[in-house]
């Protein structure tokens, strides 16, 4: 495993920092990506580095907004740069800007699909080309519920976490027979900064509609990815994995 390079797009907080540190303890070196226009990311992106090497591993942070296709190429020559290969992408960047439909601006439509799908098209379009001349590679796209139920308020969200499974599906069959495996984890419910504004009582009423009684953790996602990573799910490919802690009303 000491060879394979990890690249965890949207790494310097929430569940992309878990899946990066988790990678990197599975002895992956990997590339923390931290989006350049946020004061502080460079900042949290060197503290998940500094937790990274003080287990013993290896990585990079690099700074670039994968929404765009510029970004998502300096990412990967970046970490080719760095590693001179990439076989493990986990798109995982994700942004949601909740609103009622008729109440979504273009400028909104168009920041949540960039972020949330056209991002995987950018990395996984400038990583393929490396993982196909290895025939090898692990493309982990980091969907929602949402994209399968969809759900009042999220009408973009829903919409680009859903492309996430039409395009992984796609993916999977054109690379398949090439050693190139693509799957998708939808989580649920998960505590990070982006669930951080739920009060106590939305809390405990999302917690009644899951069957673990709890929301998930980065972790909780972090450990599907790190298998899903892995040669054991080699044959694997074009799934949906729900990382939702039985969540009944989704
Ligand atoms: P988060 O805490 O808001 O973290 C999002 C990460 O993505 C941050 O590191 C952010 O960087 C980065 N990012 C956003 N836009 C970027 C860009 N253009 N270029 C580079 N980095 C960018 O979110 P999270 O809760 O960990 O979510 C991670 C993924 O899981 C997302 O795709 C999300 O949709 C999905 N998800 C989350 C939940 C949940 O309940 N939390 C549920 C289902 C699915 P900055 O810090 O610099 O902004």
């Amino acid at each position: 495993m000491k060879e394979r390079v990890a690249i965890v797009t949207g790494s310097s907080r929430g569940i992309g920092r878990a899946i990066a540190i988790e990678l990197a303890r599975e002895d992956y070196r990997v590339a923390v990506n931290y989006h350049i226009s946020r004061e502080g990311a460079l900042e949290e992106a060197r503290e998940v580095l500094a937790q990274i090497e003080s287990a013993g591993g290896t990585g990079i942070t690099v700074g670039a907004d994968v929404s765009t296709s510029e970004g998502a190429q300096q990412l990967v020559d970046e970490t080719l740069a760095a590693f001179g290969q990439v076989d493990v992408l986990v798109n995982n960047v994700g942004v949601n800007k909740d609103q009622l439909m008729l109440r979504i601006s273009d400028e909104e439509w168009q920041q949540v699909i960039d972020t949330n799908l056209s991002s995987a098209f950018y990395c996984s379009r400038a990583a393929l080309k490396t993982m196909v001349r290895k025939r090898y590679g692990r493309i982990i796209n980091i969907s929602s519920v949402v994209g399968i139920s969809g759900n009042a308020g999220q009408a973009h969200y829903a919409a680009a976490k859903s492309g996430l499974l039409g395009f992984t599906y796609s993916i999977a069959r054109e690379y398949g027979r090439r050693g190139i495996t693509a799957n998708v984890i939808a989580p649920g419910y998960i505590q990070t900064d982006m669930t951080a504004a739920l009060n106590e009582e939305q809390t405990a009423r999302i917690a009644d509609g899951i069957a673990v009684g709890r929301l998930g953790t980065p972790q909780d996602v972090a450990g599907a990815a790190v298998f899903l990573a892995s040669d054991r799910a080699e044959y694997i490919n074009a799934q949906v994995i729900r990382v939702d802690g039985g969540l009944a009303s989704m």
